[in-house]
């Protein structure tokens, strides 16, 4: 037991502060990004330069989709590989973060209109650990994930987000970690590398993704299976699309919005991301 672990089981350690952290929206792709240098990575890399020191990372991830929300409450959690196929490299990976116990609570707490499970089985997906070991690599920041319950539809996990916008306050940057555009039945795996080719419909939809984030009218994108058959390619399941509600449900009046990683790979899946603040 480390006095990191006894710490926390006393506090989150987390006062209010005055400036307010950001939030991202983060396109993981493929979980190859976890451990090669690539311009996505990079872009990972220099937007933790660009952001103040987390106290904590809370990370909403695409791959943690459950019956109910749950939250991470371990001291350690684990590094979890889920997928299959992939280099043994990447199985090898550990991202040692702790968790934050308290905070993990607290964060439950804040969430009024879930009933929130303390998580004990789960750990960081690959959602998160391919994006945050390239963020903070000391892993010395605790990480915690949020899950997404699949019983609900955007409009709620949108209000759900507003609950945990005091968490801002206090230093903990929280991350959707998706992708907009995610459809990999429709893979052009020969264009895997052409980072300009697309599906019409993913361009389009990326596009239209954009201007709506960009001019602050979520309704539609909310609402995105009203839009057209193209968002219904762009988006034919939900669970890569729904961190992104998170993201926008967090932003505040003088949030100012920015993109990165605006890039698609194999002609059907973006990595456009989104800074709020
Ligand atoms: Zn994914």
């Amino acid at each position: 037991m480390t006095t990191l672990s006894a710490f926390n089981r006393f506090t989150s350690g987390l006062a209010e502060q005055e400036a307010l952290m950001p939030v991202l929206f983060v396109g993981h792709g493929s979980p190859m990004n976890g451990i090669e240098d690539t311009e996505f990575s990079r872009r990972w890399i220099q937007m933790a330069g660009e952001t103040p020191t987390p106290k904590a990372v809370l990370v909403v991830s695409a791959h943690w989709f459950t019956k109910g929300t749950k939250i991470t409450a371990m001291d350690f959690p684990e590094t979890i590989h889920d997928f299959g196929g992939f280099p043994k490299e990447l199985f090898a990976v550990q991202y040692p973060a702790p968790g934050n116990p308290v905070l993990a609570k607290e964060t439950a707490e804040l969430l009024h209109s879930a009933h929130v499970e303390l998580d004990h089985d789960w750990g960081l997906d690959h959602g998160t650990w391919t994006v945050v070991r390239h963020m903070y690599p000391d892993a010395n920041i605790p990480v915690l994930q949020l899950s997404i319950d699949y019983t609900k539809g955007p409009q709620y996990h949108y209000d759900l987000a507003k609950e945990l916008y005091a968490l801002r306050k206090k230093g903990v940057l929280i991350i959707g970690s998706g992708n907009m555009v995610h459809n990999l039945r429709m893979a052009a795996w020969d264009k895997l590398n052409d980072q300009q080719y697309g599906y019409d419909w993913a361009l389009q939809m990326n596009d239209k993704f954009k201007q709506l984030i960009a001019d602050g009218d979520y309704n539609p994108l909310i609402n995105y299976q009203t839009i057209g058959k193209e968002a219904l390619l762009a988006v034919p399941t939900p669970e890569h699309y729904l961190p992104l509600m998170y993201t926008l449900g967090l932003k505040g009046s003088n949030d100012t919005t920015s993109f990165f990683n605006d890039k698609t790979v194999a002609g059907s899946l973006t990595m456009t991301s989104v800074k709020l603040g």
